[in-house]
């Protein structure tokens, strides 16, 4: 599925039209919301209209339609205007690259290891279990260093949209069938790339540099059976 999110993730807030409301619910013809999957959290905002504000408090996607679960179930039509929470997005975007760029060392590191989950936290915190059987903690705590030196840089961040078979024959870029996004209606899956470090297929919101991000912190790592480590990573909140 393609999202507004995908192309504009510095677009917060739209002046747009609901285009099917049902007691509760609201679908619009654009929405600026990240409706959550791939590990990362939905977005939290409001929208307004002439008849007053409402939460978004979740979504549902069904047939190809974003719909908006709101904390009302006044009516709205016309015109209506969509407003993403600033500081919310902004975390899951630090956040999500954060997971990139961890993800990019585990697989130099350990020989292609793949992500068997991944979960982000509304707290600053996420997790990412690994397949890496055997694999020595300290050597992905050591991880820490280059993930920070990676954000130092300020390496900029693109994304493209490839053919799904393109996808699928290149190595290393369908890093979780977890992960990875449904392809787009015309068979194309999107790549997001930290260049020169990390490309893989992802449909979440990411920055557009790693600058943007504060340090990064390894703060556990525990077994997950014989093949799966967890690590937990969370954002430093007074770099
Ligand atoms: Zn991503």
């Amino acid at each position: 599925m393609h999202l507004f999110c995908h192309d504009h993730p510095e677009t917060l807030g739209v002046e747009t039209q609901a285009v099917e409301f049902q007691p509760g619910r609201i679908a619009l013809a654009q929405s600026p919301f990240y409706p959550g999957g791939g590990g990362q959290l939905a977005d939290q905002g409001v929208v307004r209209w002439s008849g007053g504000e409402a939460k978004v408090v979740g979504f549902e996607v069904a047939g190809g339609k974003v719909w908006h679960l709101l904390d009302t179930e006044a009516e709205i039509a016309g015109a209506v205007e969509a407003l993403v929470d600033p500081e919310f997005r902004r975390k899951m975007r630090q956040l999500h690259t954060g997971t990139h760029i961890l993800n990019a060392y585990v697989f130099q590191s350990f020989d292609g290891a793949l992500v068997t989950g991944v979960q982000m936290a509304a707290d600053g915190t996420a997790r990412m279990d690994f397949d890496v059987p055997g694999a020595d903690n300290d050597r992905l705590r050591a991880l820490e260093g280059p993930i920070n030196d990676a954000i130092r840089q300020n390496i900029p961040v693109n994304f493209a949209y490839i053919g799904m078979s393109v996808a699928q024959a290149e190595h290393g870029l369908i890093r979780s069938r977890s992960v990875a996004p449904p392809p787009t209606p015309d068979g194309k899956v999107r790549i997001v790339e930290i260049m020169g470090l990390d490309r893989q297929a992802c449909g979440g919101t990411h920055l557009t540099s790693t600058g943007d991000s504060p340090p990064l912190r390894i703060l556990k790592i525990e077994n997950k059976g014989r093949h799966n480590r967890r690590v937990r990573l969370g954002l430093a909140e007074n770099p």
